[in-house]
């Protein structure tokens, strides 16, 4: 099946590069629309493995949307975006794109560890089942392997004496928590959390994002659209700010957040204080 002229025609046919100094992420002119609205006008980034990115901007200005386009919950418009070495949606053969199948797809994103604003557990299985599940639905991993390593994982994230709670039973701090343990299970190369704070009581925020910074510690690569700035200022490599589908400005948290360049950033920085 050969494929959309747009991400074909207007985009630039360069390769990524491979091997252990690539990035594991790479965007490059990355455009999408909803029913005409422009929502991302050309986003390039480079995350580098074991590299946390926060992504920062006003509500609106489409982080989610390209959040969810590395992991083909969106399809784009145009552009490429390669994940570990792969084109992401497309292979290339002889200068042409074509779509991956279904299944292709699924693979793709079987790599790739995303954890919501809402906490979307599955709420007919406890804490451990809901860690289970993946790993033995889709990867096949014997159960009591699975068992095993869904333990571990709940300790990882704090919450090693509830492998037996229903989500209903926990708070929304343990509920997300068990959702980071839950995208954990399928060893994931990539994180992507959106907004993963954003629905808790205040009190509950601290020990989810304290997870997060065990995890970038140990070196997961993560993507993180977040309004925690104080999160972002400590724990972020790099910062990308970002408003009305374009990077406005990015680097190191020091120089975007303390020193911002830009009028914009200055502006919605300013309320977030
Ligand atoms: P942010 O995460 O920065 O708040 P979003 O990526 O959620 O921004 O949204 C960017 C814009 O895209 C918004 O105007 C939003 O309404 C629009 N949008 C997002 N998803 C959809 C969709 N599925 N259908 C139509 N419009 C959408």
């Amino acid at each position: 099946s050969t494929t959309s002229t747009t991400a074909e025609s207007s985009q630039p046919h360069e390769r990524s590069r491979t091997g252990e100094d690539a990035p594991l992420v790479r965007a490059v002119n990355v455009l999408k629309s909803f029913h005409g609205n422009e929502v991302l006008k050309g986003i390039d980034l480079d995350v580098h493995r074991g590299e946390v990115v926060c992504l920062l901007g006003p509500s609106g200005s489409g982080k989610t949307t390209f959040l969810r386009c590395i992991n083909q919950l969106e399809a784009i418009d145009g552009g490429r975006i390669w994940v570990d070495g792969d084109l992401v949606g497309y292979r290339e053969e002889g200068g042409h794109l074509h779509h991956l199948t279904d299944k292709q797809v699924a693979a793709q994103r079987r790599d790739i560890g995303m954890v919501f604003q809402r906490f979307n557990l599955f709420p007919h299985m406890t804490a451990l089942q809901n860690v289970m599940e993946a790993p033995v639905q889709v990867r096949g991993v014997d159960k009591k392997k699975a068992r095993a390593r869904a333990l571990e994982l709940l300790e990882q994230v704090g919450l090693g004496d509830k492998p037996d709670s229903y989500p209903a039973q926990l708070s929304g701090g343990q509920q997300q928590r068990v959702a980071i343990a839950r995208a954990l299970a399928m060893d994931p190369k990539l994180m992507l959390f959106d907004e993963p704070t954003s629905a808790l009581d205040p009190e509950l925020v601290g020990e989810v994002l304290l997870v997060m910074r065990e995890l970038a510690k140990q070196g997961m690569t993560m993507i993180v659209v977040t309004h925690e700035m104080g999160f972002a200022r400590d724990v972020a490599d790099h910062v990308v700010f970002m408003d009305g589908g374009v990077v406005v400005e990015e680097g190191k948290p020091k120089d975007v957040i303390s020193n911002p360049q830009h009028e914009r950033t200055r502006t919605f920085l300013k309320r977030m204080r």
